[in-house]
Formats: C-alpha cells, sequence, structure tokens
C-alpha cells in the first residue's frame, strides 16, 4: 500500500496554468467553464486529429479548462470542425451544426478549415468550413499545436 500512500501524498500534478486568453466570442450562456465540444471532420487529412487528440489527453488536458469532448452534436455546446469541407461532408457539416443546441460556438481548426490550403481546387472539395457553416473562432496553423487549440478553447471557456 506504499504506492496509495504516495499517490494521496502527492496529489494531482499538473503544470500551473497560465492567464486565461483573451474572450474570442461571447460564451453561449451557461458553458462559461463548461464547454462541451462535439468534433467533426469534414474533409481533414488527420493531422488536425492527431493535435486534437494531444489537446484532450493528459499532457496539455483540455478539460482542466473545462472543454470536453462529447459523442453527439445534441449534448455539444461548440463544433470543433476540422478539414475543408467535402462534397459528401457538406450536408453532414449543415445538420450537425442545425443538430447543434442554440446558443452555440463554431470552430474552425487548422488551416484547411480556415483557408481550404492546397486542397482549394480539388474537385470534391466545396469549400473552407466558413463557407458553409458560419464560423466563431479560427485556430489557424497546419496543423495547429496542442497549446494553440488548448488557448481557443479557454478563450471560449473562459478558464
Ligand atoms: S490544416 Fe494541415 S494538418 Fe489540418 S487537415 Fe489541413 S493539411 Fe491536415
Amino acid at each position: 500500500m506504499g504506492w496509495l500512500r504516495k499517490i494521496l501524498r502527492v496529489g494531482r500534478v499538473v503544470e500551473r496554468a497560465g492567464n486565461a486568453p483573451a474572450p474570442t466570442v461571447k460564451p453561449p450562456a451557461g458553458v462559461r467553464g463548461s464547454l462541451q465540444v462535439r468534433h467533426v471532420d469534414a474533409g481533414s487529412c488527420n493531422g488536425c486529429e492527431v493535435e486534437i487528440a494531444g489537446a484532450f489527453g493528459p499532457v496539455y488536458d483540455a478539460e482542466q479548462y473545462g472543454a470536453r469532448l462529447v459523442a453527439s452534436p445534441r449534448h455539444a455546446d461548440a463544433l470543433l470542425v476540422t478539414g475543408v469541407v467535402t462534397r459528401n461532408m457538406a450536408d453532414p457539416l449543415r445538420n450537425t451544426v442545425a443538430a447543434t443546441p442554440k446558443p452555440r460556438v463554431i470552430i474552425a481548426c487548422g488551416d484547411c478549415a480556415l483557408n481550404r490550403t492546397m486542397f482549394g481546387d480539388a474537385y470534391g472539395v466545396v469549400g473552407a468550413v466558413g463557407d458553409v457553416v458560419p464560423v466563431d473562432v479560427e485556430i489557424p496553423g497546419c496543423p495547429p499545436t496542442p497549446t494553440e487549440i488548448v488557448a481557443a478553447l479557454r478563450s471560449v471557456t473562459g478558464k
């Protein structure tokens, strides 16, 4: 039981959080400090997903700032959308936004989501996320780092 005593003595060790970034949007009523996020891959190469996994993993720990991934848009306050919007994902993205209760925040994550990057003229691409649904928060980068993703989420949660 030595290890148990040690765990109780040490407690939970995390790096001290810096000051919360300036808010980028007015958070929807009731979500300050507790933002439920549904991730939508609209046509990503999965590079952004790797970084999102890092952002919600134990090192960057987005949950300590009040952001949490959920499995359904009906449970979500925010959508975290990655990738260019492909033809097959345009309507599912619109439907996912429609299924997310208002007030909601749409976060476009990665350069593809913001401006299509090198996929701009591809035949299967409808556009950037902002061409298909309204975007409230932008996270630039290819891919954005977990630190940048966490900073953007904190700018919404206010923590
Ligand atoms: S922004 Fe970069 S990492 Fe993210 S989906 Fe586009 S190409 Fe991939």
